[in-house]
This record gives C-alpha cells, structure tokens and sequence, in this order.
C-alpha cells in the first residue's frame, strides 16, 4: 500500500475522497495532506439528493489532528454542485462542517479537552491554535449540543447564584435536581432571570407547569420571580442557606460579644464548626463556654436546635418551630431575632422540606467546580465565556462528534 492510499484509509476518506499527496515541512513542522475527488465526480443534491455534476469548487483548509509533533491541515476543493431543481449547492465535505476552520476529529479532541477541563488557552498550546479559535468551537459546539437537549419531564429544579468576577457580577444556575445536570445559566441574579430560565425550558421541550419544586435560597428576586412564572410550584428554602443565616448570626453575636469578653477571643470556629469536627484546643473552649450565660453560647444554643429541626417528623416540624421562634425571638441578641424573623417569614418554604426533601446540595457541588475552572482560566472575562465553560463541564450535553481516531494519526 503506497503512503497516500494508507492516508485515505486512516483517515476514513471514501469515494469519491482521496489523498493526492503529502507535503512535510519539516522547518514548519508542518503536514499538509491534500484531498480530491475524482473528476467527473457526482455528488447527491442536498436538498433533494439527485446526483449532481460539480459546478465549480473552492480550496479549503482545514486544522487536524496533529500527526506526532506535525501541525497537519487537510487541503481540498470543495465542490458546489448544480441541481436541476435546487440551482447551485455547498457539498458538506465528510470530515468537516461546513464553514468550519477544524476537522471533525480535531474538533471532536477540543471539545473532549474542554470537558475535561482544560481551559481554551491550554487546549490552544496543545493544538497549537490561539485560543479566540478554540474558543469558537467550544461556544459553536455548546450551541449545537444544546440545540438538541430536551427539558421534557424536568419537575424539580435548583436555582443558585454565582459569581463570575470580584464585585457584584453575578450569573443564575438552574439545575434539574434528578438528572444532576445544569438545564440553564443566565447573566444576573434579578427576578427577570426566572422569565428566562421559563422561555429556555420552553425552547426545550420542558412543560413549566410541570416543575414542581424549586430549591433556592430566600432571595426575594427568586421568590418573586418564581411566584410570576410557575405560580403553581412549591418553592423549597434550601437547608444549607438556612443554617448559613443562623451561623452568621452566631457569628455577630460573638464578634460584638468579644470586645468585652476576652475568654471568646479566638473562639470563631469553635461556634461555626460541627461539635464533632472541633481540634483539642477547640473542644477545651467549647466545653468551658457552651452552657454559660454569654449571648455567644445562647446563640449558638439557638442554632443547634434549628438544625435539629431538620431531623423532626413531617408532624412534629411546625411545632419545634414555634417553640423555638419563641425563644430566638426572646432572646435579647438582635442578630438572632433577625434571623428568626426571617424564617417566620418564609415559613411554608422552610417547612416544604419535610415534604420535598430538595436542597441545593447539588448546586453546591456543581458552583464549586464553576469556582475551580474559573481559577484555572485566571477569571471569565466574559459571561458569555463562563456560561460555555457551565454547559461544557456541567449540562451532560450530547455533542454528536465522531469518537474513534484513525489508528495511525495521534493527537500527542
Ligand atoms: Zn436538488
């Protein structure tokens, strides 16, 4: 088998594809395999599929898999046919899409990198391509495979906020809670973000009305958002949110407390960790501290029981609840009665858990990769480029590329 023949099979080319030849450069590292058709070629219609005689053609480059340490590059005619019916048509060559700058392999190794997590710009040194062009096939590619994904069956969701950049630039996650994929991501943290999670769900298939449960924190834009939206779900205050808002006011507490109480110096984790998870030098000041009269202990006191809360049944809930808003509420500490006030007020969503049982564990999980790939990419510079990098690593998106690469070409 001669080397262009053996080039044309490992490259999968068929008829009427064929390697003509192969430049090395070897200065330029560079190969360059030069693909025809064979003349008098036909090519099926596409729009209607009758064969059809080429009408004229333009030399195309394409960017491929590097062969060992060569930048290589299919060159070709891509022919335009002319139709009886249709005039004249673009044939998609096989190993490309049409008006793409790669082939389908080497966008096929881009977009595994990306999932991966390789930011563009280490994709671009391994490809050896500046990474704005990485990062079009990336956004090109996300586009796609989101175009395809279907919300049908979507019934309880997720909704969290994070931060792109320092400041307040903020974009909203909506997760589907059961199939643990990120369904949409959004600019902002405003009650119109729910309007477009809403028209997106749409776009794909989903039924807003039936989502059933959301999980969120008590941010009022969401409420509001969601109480327009999807009138007819429950909305979940997310646990973990709750006891957040307890441990920072745990934490006020302690803090005014401590300039007159120098035995609460350095005494901050001993309140905000788990009794379990305290070091020695912790637990010597928890066990002095816990049941004195310091607003600290009491506060802390509060907290535990709250948590507890959460280990009630459906029935006892409600009451422990009351019970307790009695005494945070009495309190004398106005961090804590804050808090309580807060949680009377978004009763039913605190308590919809012991029916739904949905947090925002999963957000969590999924916001602390966005936070890592946001440090290995020194910060998005764009919301766009955030969001892409969200649905590459987190939507679970089918991207339809071809998966086998030609025994004899290697990306290494
Ligand atoms: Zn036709």
């Amino acid at each position: 088998m001669d080397t262009n023949a053996l080039f044309t099979q490992a490259l999968g080319m068929v008829n009427p594809w064929r390697v003509m030849d192969l430049q090395f450069d070897a200065d330029a590292k560079q190969l360059t395999i030069r693909v025809d058709f064979a003349p008098g070629s036909t090519f099926p219609c596409p729009s209607c599929g009758a064969p059809c005689k080429v009408h004229d053609a333009s030399r195309q480059r394409w960017r491929h898999l590097n062969f060992f340490e060569y930048l290589t590059f299919i060159e070709a005619r891509q022919p335009r046919t002319r139709c009886e019916t249709h005039g004249v048509k673009t044939i998609t060559v096989p190993w490309a899409r049409t008006g793409a700058d790669f082939t389908l392999l080497c966008e096929a190794m881009i977009v595994e990198l990306g999932r991966n997590g390789l930011t563009p710009t280490a994709i671009g040194r391994i490809v050896g391509e500046h990474d704005t062009r990485i990062w079009r096939v990336l956004s090109h590619d996300v586009d796609e495979a989101r175009g395809r994904a279907t919300f049908a069956g979507v019934e309880k969701v997720g909704v969290d906020e994070t931060s792109r950049a320092k400041g307040h630039v903020y974009v909203t996650l909506f997760a589907d809670l059961v199939k643990a994929r990120v369904l949409f991501v959004t600019e902002g943290k405003d009650h119109e973000t729910m309007s477009r999670f809403k028209q997106d769900l749409v776009a794909h298939g989903g039924d807003p009305s039936q989502v059933s449960e959301f999980s969120l924190d008590m941010s009022q834009a969401f409420i509001t958002g969601l109480r327009q939206k999807f009138p007819q779900a429950h909305l979940t205050f997310d646990k973990f949110h709750v006891i957040k808002l307890m441990n920072e006011a745990v934490d006020t507490v302690r803090r005014q407390e401590q300039k007159t109480e120098p035995d609460l110096k350095k005494s901050r984790y001993v309140w905000l960790k788990n009794e379990a998870n305290l070091k020695p030098r912790e637990r010597a000041q928890f066990d002095a501290l816990k049941d004195s009269t310091l607003g600290t202990a009491r506060a802390y006191r509060i907290k535990t029981t709250l948590q507890a809360l959460y280990d009630q049944s459906p029935e006892g809930a409600p009451t422990l609840f009351r019970l307790w808003y009695f005494w945070a509420t009495h309190s004398r500490l106005p961090a804590v009665v804050k808090v309580a006030k807060t949680l009377k007020q978004h009763l039913a969503g605190v308590l919809r858990w012991f029916d739904s049982r949905i947090n925002n564990g999963l957000l969590e999980g999924l916001n602390s990769l966005v936070q890592a790939a946001k440090a290995r990419a020194r910060g998005f510079r764009s919301a766009r480029k955030m969001i892409v990098v969200i649905y590459l690593l987190l939507s679970k998106l089918d991207f339809r590329l071809p998966k086998a690469l030609p025994s004899a070409i290697h990306t290494k």
